[in-house]
This record gives structure tokens, C-alpha cells and sequence, in this order.
């Protein structure tokens, strides 16, 4: 049976102190989880994490990764640089980058290229707006977001991770209902079908105020297969609670 997926995104989060504080007290309590368990920190603090979760159940991820491979990109983080820190996933896609950095759906299907090669696994984040939704379109919008990566990456597709990420929901205390979420999943699980053969093994994460209340209904849904987890990601103790719910 297909893992559950529990991954934490810690955005623009942190201290020195606080990650320590954090995943010390995340590890206290894990034990040997049901589900795999991911952190995306900081890149400023991915060696940091990587001392600290050595040996750990928990994977190391970053919030993001370039689209180029090398060379005079100022700012930018290669694929093969987070692999230095031994890190496993690779957020692609937020909501946030696409929002106030302007990334297009086809840069996004390159950060996923250039993750998986590096054999990092990258998580796509695909999600429609509030008006978007509002105007019929959500199927549309996600579907669109999808296919760039789909067509860009070829059969390696089924060795990604997708997150339904409704932007509505995002830090907002507004989650989508199981049934919605589950609605878009089925979707998106559809399209991955007809792409590859595989699909069935591909993780479809939700992610949009998931915390240690609404977890349970929204990871019993059959087409998610885990969560991408913000603010409560935060919160050693919700953190936990949504890591026991996911068996
Ligand atoms: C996110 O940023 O990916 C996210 C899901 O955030 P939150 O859980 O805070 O809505």
C-alpha cells in the first residue's frame, strides 16, 4: 500500500534557535511514523536541518529550486547544489512563486525537469484562485498546470509528487471541503492516468489549511495520499497530530 506523505512548508520561517527548537521537539515524539514525513526549510538553513534530521525518518526539502542548471544566475539554487544537503524533495510550483515571482507553468515543468535530474523528487503544486474557482474554471486551471509538467517530463512524470493547492486556502484559515478536495484530486488523478501507467503510484498531496482538526477527513478522502502542511507545520504538537492521523 502507497505511503501516506506528511510534509511541512516552513516558507519564510526560522531562526537558528527556532529550527533547533522545532525539530528537537518534532523528534522527541515521532518514533517510527506510519506515513514518510518531510521539512521544507529555508535553503539559508538546509545544512543546518541536515545536522539535525541525520539519521532521522524525516526528509530534508527545499521550498525551491532554479529552473537552470548553472552558472550566472544571481540568487538562484541549483538542483545539484540541494542534492549537496542530501535533500529529497523539491517544492515546485507554490502558489506564492507563481504569485509574486511570476513563474509561469513552463518554468515550473523546468524546476520539476531539473529536480528529477538530480534525482531530487519535486512537488508540484498546481491550484486555482478564488476567482477562478468562482468562475467554473478550477478543473480547467489545474489541469492547465499539470499538463506543462506532464509534457515537459515524459514518463518520469510518475516519479513526481502533485499538491492541490486551492490558493483560496493557503494560510487564509479556509480549507477546502473533503469532497472538494477530493473532486480535484480525482481529476488530477485522471490526467496522470492517461499520461502514464504508473499514476496510481504517484502521491497527490493536499495543502491549504490543513491542521490537526481537519486533517482526518480531508486524508481519508481515496485520492490524497497526504499533505503539504503550512502554518501548522510551525506547531510541534499539530504537526505531530497530523503525522499520527495519516496511517
Ligand atoms: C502552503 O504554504 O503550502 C500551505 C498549505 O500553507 P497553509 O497550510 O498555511 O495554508
Amino acid at each position: 500500500m502507497k505511503k501516506k506523505l506528511i510534509a511541512g512548508n516552513w516558507k519564510m520561517n526560522g531562526s537558528l534557535a527556532a529550527n533547533e527548537r522545532l525539530l528537537r521537539a518534532i523528534l522527541a515524539e515521532l518514533g517510527q511514523p506510519a506515513c514518510q514525513v518531510a521539512v521544507a526549510v529555508p535553503s539559508a538553513y538546509l545544512a543546518q536541518c541536515q545536522a539535525l534530521l541525520a539519521g532521522s525518518v524525516i526528509d530534508l526539502a527545499a521550498q525551491d529550486v532554479s529552473a537552470q542548471e548553472g552558472g550566472a544566475f544571481t540568487g538562484e539554487i541549483s538542483a545539484v547544489m540541494l542534492k549537496d544537503f542530501a535533500v529529497c524533495y523539491a517544492i515546485v510550483g507554490h502558489s506564492e512563486r507563481r504569485q509574486y515571482h511570476g513563474e509561469s507553468d513552463e518554468t515550473v515543468a523546468l524546476k520539476a525537469q531539473r529536480a528529477l535530474s538530480s534525482g531530487i523528487t519535486p512537488i508540484v503544486c498546481v491550484g486555482e484562485t478564488l476567482a477562478e474557482r468562482e468562475a467554473g474554471r478550477t478543473d480547467e486551471v489545474v489541469k492547465r498546470q499539470l499538463a506543462a509538467v506532464i509534457h515537459a517530463n515524459g514518463h518520469c512524470v510518475s516519479e513526481i509528487v502533485v499538491a492541490y493547492e486551492p490558493v483560496w486556502a493557503i494560510g487564509t484559515g479556509k480549507t477546502a471541503s473533503p469532497e472538494q478536495a477530493q473532486q480535484v484530486h480525482a481529476v488530477l488523478r485522471a490526467q496522470l492516468k492517461a499520461a502514464s501507467s504508473s499514476a496510481d503510484r504517484i502521491k497527490l498531496l493536499y495543502g491549504g489549511s490543513m491542521n490537526a482538526t481537519n486533517a482526518a477527513s480531508l486524508l481519508a478522502q481515496p485520492d490524497i495520499d497526504g499533505g503539504l502542511i503550512g502554518g501548522a507545520a510551525l506547531k510541534a504538537p499539530d504537526f505531530l497530530t497530523i503525522i499520527a492521523t495519516a496511517a
